[in-house]
């Protein structure tokens, strides 16, 4: 028997997700944002539950030829743009819509051989300082770019810093609206966060959103919201059973350095899930737990195979008992409850993202569909 350990995608979670956010902006076309292996769910065993969006966002040239090979052939976009003049081919070759953010993006454009017209997303940088033209460049790299033959339609889109917090969009939003109101060409600007507190308020048009964290049903802006608040459904499931049992006197620790200590006898259930498998080691004493389908507590430090639980207050827990470390239970129909991925994260001191981009190589991955 392989370790008990499974992950499990849920397909209807995500068609919930894609629906919840395409009724917050009705008008809006969606990408589905699928870069690092679609937050880490993988980009082939998601793509049936995305069937429904307008086109799908990624970094990856790979990632992008893996989305082609599958099928789709509806709008891929790069949302980096290339990094090298020959990324360009590729471009032309699987009809690959791409982000333009810097003056060496346009040269490459520029000396670029291609029949096709391209697609383009020009970025403009509203203050996050990663990516894009400044505003004030940004007029004279559009009339570049509507000078090559090489480009056949020119997009604006922006990417906010603080759609997740209480600073807003609206600063970013003005100086958006300051340099491209007179440009002709379609818009994205809004991530999850920005989609789901401000799309309903946008004065700008918005024809393009691009959520990814929402899609996969972890709140962007947790704590502010949890993903239950906002109606989203978690796509991944982390379960583990117990495979050891421990009695503890007071005074007997648990783990390595001893970071537990029992003030009272305890049982303890020792589960197959470890940093290695990509459950985070800063998760401290406390973090929340199901098992078999009950909220408990994590107990010492996270090792690299196993975590321990607290099943003292728990009798009917046991060997082969189902752990829930973020998600929902499996075994149990018609689970109440569950583990928000986001509630893990911030024991952690991260952020629900990060969870599932690193949900480990080892772990099976189910993929669970009710069409
Ligand atoms: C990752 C990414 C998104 C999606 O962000 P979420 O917070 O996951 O919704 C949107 N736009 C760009 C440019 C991105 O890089």
């Amino acid at each position: 028997m392989p370790r008990p350990i499974q992950a499990t995608i849920d397909l209807q979670a995500l068609r919930h997700n894609l629906a919840l956010i395409k009724s917050t902006a009705p008008d809006a076309l969606v990408w589905g944002v699928v870069k690092a292996n679609a937050y880490g769910h993988g980009i082939e065993r998601i793509f049936e539950g995305l069937r429904a969006v307008d086109g799908i966002a990624l970094l990856d040239l790979s990632e992008a030829e893996r989305v082609r090979q599958m099928g789709w052939r509806g709008p891929i976009l790069l949302l980096e743009g290339v990094f090298e003049t020959r990324d360009l081919e590729l471009c032309s070759r699987l009809n690959l819509w791409h982000v333009v953010h810097c003056e060496a993006q346009i040269d490459m454009l520029a000396i670029h051989k291609t029949h096709l017209g391209h697609r383009v997303f020009l970025k403009m940088n509203t203050g996050m300082n990663r990516l894009g033209f400044a505003p004030q460049a940004f007029r004279a790299a559009w009339t570049r770019l509507n000078a090559l033959p090489q480009v056949d339609e020119i997009s604006l889109m922006s990417h906010f810093s603080d759609a997740d917090t209480d600073k807003g969009i609206a600063a970013a939003m003005a100086i958006f609206q300051e340099y491209t109101h007179d440009l002709s060409g379609e818009r994205s600007l809004c991530n999850s966060a920005a989609t789901l507190r401000h799309a309903k308020d946008l004065k700008v048009r918005s024809d393009w959103v691009r959520p990814g964290i929402a899609l996969y049903g972890s709140s962007p802006d947790h704590p502010a919201h949890t993903a239950d608040q906002w109606g989203l459904k978690p796509v991944m499931s982390l379960n583990a059973d117990i495979i050891g049992v421990q009695h503890l006197q007071a005074g007997d620790s648990v783990g390595y350095g001893s970071l537990f200590v029992a003030d009272r006898p305890m049982r303890i259930g020792v589960v197959a899930c470890g940093y290695a498998d990509g459950y985070p080691r800063h998760a401290p004493t406390g973090t929340p737990v199901c098992v078999d389908g009950v909220r408990s507590r994590t107990l010492g430090r996270v090792s690299m195979d196993m975590i321990t639980v607290d099943i003292t207050d728990l009798p009917q827990a046991d060997m082969g008992s189902e752990v829930t470390l973020w998600g929902q239970p499996q075994k149990i129909s018609n689970p109440t409850g569950g583990v928000s991925i986001d509630e893990v994260a911030s024991a952690a001191g991260t952020v629900g993202y990060e969870l599932m981009c690193a949900l480990a190589a080892r772990v099976p991955v189910t993929v669970m569909d009710t069409l």
